[in-house]
């Protein structure tokens, strides 16, 4: 009780050094609230017993490229800023001499900056750290993204049949496939927030409050 050894505990996520009984880790921003995470001693290392180890490449792949399709789908802002600046290149000429790079290149223009916006705010606000495994959704994100990725490509594939019969085919599945998918993504987005609110309703965490190493 009153004897304090001077034990170091360390993250089981970046390995860097916490207090005991730190409710996040200061450096990575790990919650040890309601997960199977707890600051570990010297030489104990984390076994991921449940089903709350950190989430694979994968899943995190998913998330990002599904909340950025998300937001670029209901936020157009990229939209207007590649029209604003790079309508002379992606004019209709060029969608004629090459249907398939134009869809492209005018996709990637579209979604990957808001993924990129995503992700790097993700990262800094250490967000597949912070949630619970129980608001991660994978088979939401998995299934959603995995459906939006499969009809961008199919648009791009049926633009390079000629005649416009095959993209109008495509197009005109749209309501069943990308609807369904934005509502996938969009309650999986919503119970990220859900789970990220919870681990910042804790007590703020206060590096080295009682360590004073
Ligand atoms: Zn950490």
């Amino acid at each position: 009780m009153s004897t304090q050894t001077p034990v170091s505990y360390h993250c089981p996520n970046c390995g860097k050094d916490v207090a005991e009984r730190a409710p996040a880790c200061a450096t990575c921003g790990a919650s040890f609230e309601g997960l199977g995470w707890k600051p570990l001693k010297p030489g104990e290392t984390y076994e991921p017993a449940r089903d709350d180890s950190p989430p694979g490449i994968f899943y995190k792949a998913c998330v990002v490229l599904g909340v950025g399709f998300l937001i670029a789908t209901v936020l157009p802002v990229g939209a207007y800023i590649v029209q604003a600046t790079l309508g002379s290149i992606l004019n209709p000429s060029f969608r004629k001499i090459s249907p398939a790079v134009y869809y492209v290149v005018s996709m990637g223009l579209n979604y990957l900056p808001a993924a990129l916006v995503v992700g790097v705010c993700f990262r800094r606000f250490s967000v597949f750290q912070r949630v619970p495994y129980t608001h991660r959704s994978p088979v939401l994100f998995g299934l959603g993204t995995s459906l939006i990725i499969l009809y961008l490509f199919a648009r791009v594939v049926a633009s390079t049949v000629p005649g416009g019969g095959a993209g109008f085919a495509v197009a005109s599945f749209s309501p069943f496939v990308l609807w369904p998918a934005l509502l996938m993504l969009g309650i999986g987005s919503a119970k990220l927030l859900i789970g990220i609110g919870r681990s910042r309703a804790n007590p703020s965490f206060q590096p080295t409050a009682t360590g004073g190493g």
